[in-house]
């Protein structure tokens, strides 16, 4: 191709569809280039499909930012568009007086956050929840469930009916600055060839790191090094995967929210994720790891779930800033602009609640394409 194109987006995640939808509102010459056959097969189509309200993070962060207004727009768009999402809102649970503490802190920090958060006393968490067991509770009744791969859909539609390009087994391997924008290196099946673009837009899920390297940016100093943690769900059998109503987390543990209630738009109830950090990608559940599941926090507070009725179900991959206690715990989203990179965007660490956030940050990056290119 000899011709330049306004925008080339690396990644069809529910991020990438989010910024497509949005950008391709106001700009012409819009791809979206994805390496897999089809558009959200990476951690988009892998989550617990839990709309976050904003509860964990802290309040200048960019996690709470895009998560409070993507949770307010999954709402809207559901109702205007279709789109299934359930606001059945989500109980937290402290099972002694050390997580209380812990559950505490939390529900100050969600206050703080600016969510109205309400504590349960034992006769309202039986109530809500007549099989669910804990010391103290507090409910967050803007939490739900939306199905992703109904949101995604939606991304694509609106993208594709503003004219925008989806180009599937189409693989970034090289970024070169040209004078006027980048010159793309483009892997198809049939062979190689190159994009030439204004604005690149780096959405490459857990490989954005390795996207960033290749726009010539050195990803240790940078602080862009992305670690790989890998969530295993189970499901619940046993006629008893329909006994909840309402999403129920346990108090934090070390690496996110720890193993919780998952149900998805048809209210089927499973176990997860668990986390740990992997060496590579592999979405198979590592069955040595049910006894983590069997002795967990929340089996505790669900009884009427026994060992014999979970089972392996399904993994999903995130790419995390915050390694092994080092990083940081928040998105990166930054036109380079300052490292002599005008016009390249990049989105690393997009890690949980990147699905609830989707929508908001697809507007944030329209707004800063708008200002690239006018
Ligand atoms: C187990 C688990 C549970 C989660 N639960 C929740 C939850 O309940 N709620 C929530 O809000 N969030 C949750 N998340 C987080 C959420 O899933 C992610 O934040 C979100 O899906 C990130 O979307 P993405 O588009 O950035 O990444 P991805 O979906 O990974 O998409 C990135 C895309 O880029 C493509 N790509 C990469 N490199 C290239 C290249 N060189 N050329 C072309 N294409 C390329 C990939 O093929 C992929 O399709 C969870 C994640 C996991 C793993």
């Amino acid at each position: 191709m000899s011709e330049i194109i306004d925008i080339a987006i690396i990644g069809a995640g529910v991020v990438g569809l989010a910024i497509a939808s949005e950008v391709s509102r106001k700009h012409r010459d819009v791809y979206l280039l994805e390496k897999n056959d089809t558009f959200g097969q990476e951690q988009s189509s892998r989550s617990s499909e839990v709309i976050h309200a904003g509860i964990y993070y802290s309040p200048d962060s960019l996690k709470t930012r895009f998560c409070i207004e993507g949770n307010r727009l999954l709402y809207e768009m559901g109702d205007k568009h279709g789109i299934p999402c359930i606001r059945c809102g989500k109980i937290f649970i402290a099972g002694d007086d050390e997580e209380a503490e812990i559950l505490d802190g939390l529900y100050y920090n969600g206050i703080n956050n600016g969510l109205p958060l309400k504590m349960l006393s034992q006769e309202e968490l039986h109530k809500k929840e007549p099989y669910v067991k804990g010391m103290t509770a507090f409910f967050s009744p803007t939490s739900g469930i939306v199905d992703s791969h109904a949101l995604m859909r939606y991304f694509v539609l609106k993208a594709r009916e503003n004219e925008a390009r989806l180009v599937y087994r189409a693989e970034v391997t090289g970024i070169e600055k040209i004078h006027d924008g980048y010159r793309l290196q483009v892997e198809y099946p049939d062979g190689e060839d190159f994009l030439d673009t204004k604005v690149v837009i780096n959405c490459g899920g857990i490989y954005s790191d390795r996207i960033a390297e290749l726009g010539g940016i050195d990803i240790d100093s940078a602080g862009y090094r992305l670690f790989l943690t890998k969530g295993e769900f189970y499901s619940v059998g046993g006629g008893k995967n329909r006994m909840i109503n309402t999403l129920v987390y346990p108090t934090p543990q070390n690496l996110g929210p720890g193993i919780h209630v998952c149900l998805d738009v048809e209210k089927r109830l499973r176990l997860g994720p668990l986390f740990n950090y992997v060496d590579q990608v592999d979405h198979s559940v590592d069955e040595s790891n049910r006894s983590i599941f069997e002795a967990s926090t929340i089996m505790k507070s669900l009884p009427f779930i026994t060992p014999e009725d979970i089972a392996p179900e399904s993994a999903g991959i995130m790419g995390v800033l915050y390694g092994h206690g080092q990083g940081v715990n928040d998105f990166i989203i930054r036109h380079e602009d300052a490292r002599g990179l005008s016009g390249f965007i990049n989105l690393i660490g997009i890690d949980s609640p990147g699905l609830t956030a989707s929508p908001a940050i697809g507007r944030y990056v329209a707004e800063m394409v708008d200002e690239i290119l006018g």
